[in-house]
C-alpha cells in the first residue's frame, strides 16, 4: 500500500526534516500504516522556532493591528468551514474517532476562531489611579512571543484551534507539534492558515516523537509559552523543560472525572449522560466520566439498564456512518486498557460487561465497553486514567458520601452530577473539586466556555473570554507629567 507523504511546514514551506529521516503514523481501524511523516529533531525545530520569532520581529505581523489579525481568524474559520468535510475525514482516518464525531467537532471549530476573532481588539490595558501626582502610568496587555502548542492524539484540530486562535488574538506566533499518531489535520490546518493570508513564519507545524521533537521544542530558548495538552506524566517533562526557557505554561491534562447519578434523577438521561461520559470517543477523552457514582436506591436499576443500551453499542469502522464506537488510536493504548482491566480484576474489581477486544473481524484496535464494579475508591481504576472505554462504577448512600467519593482524587478536570435537587445541583456544583461542573449533561463545550482543571488535571484555561488574555503579558507604562528636573536620583520615587 502507498502511504500518504506529508511534509512540514515552516516558514510556509513544506518541508522535510533535514536529516530525511521519516516515521509513520497508523490508521487505527486496520492497525496498518497510512501516511509517513517528517521526522523533526532539533535542527528542524530549531529552524521552526527561529522562523516564528523572525515572524513575530517582522513589520508584516507586528504591525498588523488587533482588528486585522480578528479578520484574519474570522478568514481561517471560514475556510475551516469550507473545508470541514476533508478535515473530519481526516482526522478520523488519522486518529480512528468517529466520522460522527470528528464531523460534528469540525463543523463547530470555525466558531472558535469566529468568538476568539472578536476578542482580538478588545484587549484593554488599563490607567492607574496612581498616588504619585506628578507620574502617570497604564498598562498594555504585550503578545509573549513564540508559543509552543504541544497536542495530544485525541482531538488535534479542535485542542490545536483553542490554542491557536487565542494565541494569535494577541499577536503571537506559533510552532505546534502533533502528537506523532495524529498529525495530519494539523498539517491540512497549517495549509488553511497560509491560505487565509496569515504571513509565513507565524503558524508552524513540527512533526516527530514526543521525547525528541516534542522535547526540543519546549526547551528552546526562544519559547515563550509552553500550551500543553496531554498527560500528567508528559507535563512533568514539559514543566521540567520550561525550567529552562522560564516560558509561561498552561497544562491541560487528564482525568478521572466523577459522573454522580442520585435516585431522583432522570435515569434515561443519566444513562445516556453515563454512555456519553465513557463510551462516546472510546473512552479516549481528556473528560470521561470514568468514574460513577450511584446512588443505593436505584443502584441495580440503573447498572441494568447502563448495560443494556452499552451492550447494543455498536463497535465499527469509525468512518462508517452507523458506527458508535471505534478502535483505540494506538496498539500501545489498548495494551493500557487491557492491562488496567486485569489489574482492575486482581484488585477485587467485578466484571459486569466487556473486558476484552470484540469478537469480530474488525481489524483495528478494538476494545468492548467495559464496565467494572468497585467496592472500594482505593481501588487503582477508581484513582488513575485509563483513556479507554472502561468505567468503573461504585455506589454511595448520602450526598456527603457522594461528594467525598467525588473528591477522592488526585485530578480535577470535570463532573457530572445527575439530580432533579437544584439545591443539591448548587451544593455540589460549589464543592465538587473540577474545572469542569455539568448537572444533567455531559462533554458539552463552547467557545465560550473555559476548560481546564484542577488538581493534577493541570492549571491555566483555554477557550472563553479570558482565553486571549492567557497570551499575554502585562506591559506597565510610566511617563513623567512634571516640568520640574528629576529629583534626587539615590532615592526612589
Ligand atoms: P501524551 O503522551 O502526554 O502526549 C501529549 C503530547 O506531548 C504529544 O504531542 C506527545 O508527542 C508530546 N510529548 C510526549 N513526550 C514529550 C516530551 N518529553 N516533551 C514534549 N512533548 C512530549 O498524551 P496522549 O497520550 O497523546 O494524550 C492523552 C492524554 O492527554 C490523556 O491524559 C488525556 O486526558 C490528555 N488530554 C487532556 C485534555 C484536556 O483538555 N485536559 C484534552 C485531551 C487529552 P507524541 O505523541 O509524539 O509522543
Amino acid at each position: 500500500m502507498t502511504l500518504q507523504r506529508f511534509r512540514m511546514c515552516i516558514h510556509g514551506e513544506w518541508v522535510d526534516a533535514r536529516s530525511g529521516k521519516t516515521f509513520e503514523s497508523f490508521d487505527p481501524a486496520l492497525a496498518e500504516p497510512w501516511a509517513c511523516l517528517a521526522d523533526a529533531d532539533e535542527v528542524d525545530v530549531d529552524l521552526a522556532v527561529q522562523s516564528a520569532q523572525q515572524a513575530f520581529e517582522s513589520t508584516a505581523w507586528r504591525t498588523l493591528s488587533a482588528t486585522a489579525r480578528g479578520k484574519l481568524l474570522r478568514r481561517l474559520g471560514d475556510l475551516i468551514a469550507e473545508n470541514a468535510e476533508h478535515l473530519a475525514q481526516l482526522e478520523s482516518k488519522d486518529n480512528g474517532k468517529l466520522i460522527r464525531e470528528t464531523r460534528g467537532q469540525v463543523n463547530y471549530l470555525p466558531e472558535f476562531f469566529y468568538y476568539t476573532a472578536g476578542l482580538a481588539d478588545k484587549l484593554e490595558g488599563t490607567t492607574l489611579p496612581l498616588d504619585k501626582p506628578d507620574l502617570f502610568a497604564y498598562t498594555q496587555p504585550q503578545p509573549l512571543g513564540v508559543v509552543a502548542g504541544i497536542i495530544p492524539w485525541n482531538s488535534p484540530l479542535y485542542l490545536a484551534a483553542i490554542k491557536l486562535a487565542p494565541a494569535l488574538a494577541a499577536g503571537n506566533t506559533l510552532v505546534l507539534k502533533p502528537s506523532e499518531h495524529a498529525s495530519a489535520t494539523l498539517l491540512e490546518l497549517a495549509r488553511l492558515v497560509l491560505e487565509a493570508g496569515i504571513p509565513p513564519g507565524v503558524v508552524n507545524v513540527v512533526t516527530g516523537y514526543g521525547p525528541s521533537t516534542g522535547a526540543a521544542l519546549t526547551r528552546h530558548p526562544l519559547v515563550r509559552k509552553i500550551a500543553f495538552t496531554g498527560g500528567t506524566s508528559t507535563a512533568q517533562h514539559v514543566v521540567r523543560s520550561s525550567a529552562e526557557n522560564f516560558a509561561k505554561l498552561s497544562l491541560e491534562l487528564g482525568g478521572k472525572s466523577p459522573n454522580i447519578i442520585f435516585a431522583d434523577a432522570d435515569l434515561d438521561s443519566a444513562v445516556n449522560g453515563a454512555i456519553a461520559g465513557i463510551y462516546a470517543a472510546a473512552g479516549q477523552s481528556c473528560v470521561a466520566g470514568s468514574r460513577l457514582l450511584v446512588q443505593d436506591d436505584i443502584y441495580d436499576t440503573f447498572i441494568e439498564r447502563l448495560i443494556n443500551r452499552a451492550e447494543r453499542i455498536k463497535i465499527g469502522n469509525p468512518q462508517d456512518e452507523s458506527s458508535e464506537m471505534g478502535p483505540m488510536a494506538t496498539a500501545q493504548q489498548l495494551a493500557i486498557v487491557e492491562q488496567s482491566v486485569a489489574n482492575a480484576l486482581a484488585e477485587g474489581a467485578c466484571l459486569r460487561l466487556g473486558g476484552k477486544r470484540p469478537d469480530t473481524a474488525l481489524k483495528g484496535w478494538y476494545y468492548q465497553p467495559t464496565l467494572l464494579e468497585c467496592t472500594s475508591s482505593d481501588l487503582t481504576i477508581m484513582q488513575e486514567e485509563v483513556f479507554g472505554p472502561v468505567a468503573a462504577v461504585i455506589r454511595f448512600s448520602t450526598e456527603a458520601e457522594a461528594l467525598s467519593l467525588a473528591n477522592d482524587s488526585r485530578f480535577g478536570l470535570a463532573a457530572g452530577i445527575w439530580t432533579r435537587d437544584l439545591g443539591r445541583a448548587h451544593r455540589l456544583a460549589r464543592d465538587v473539586r473540577s474545572g469542569i461542573i455539568w448537572v444533567n449533561t455531559y462533554r458539552a463545550v463552547s467557545a465560550m466556555a473555559p476548560i481546564g482543571g484542577f488538581g493534577q488535571s493541570g492549571y491555566g484555561r483555554e477557550s472563553g473570554i479570558d482565553s486571549v488574555l492567557a497570551y499575554t503579558e502585562p506591559k506597565t507604562v510610566w511617563i513623567n507629567l512634571s516640568q520640574a528636573p528629576m529629583p534626587d536620583p539615590f532615592i526612589m520615587r
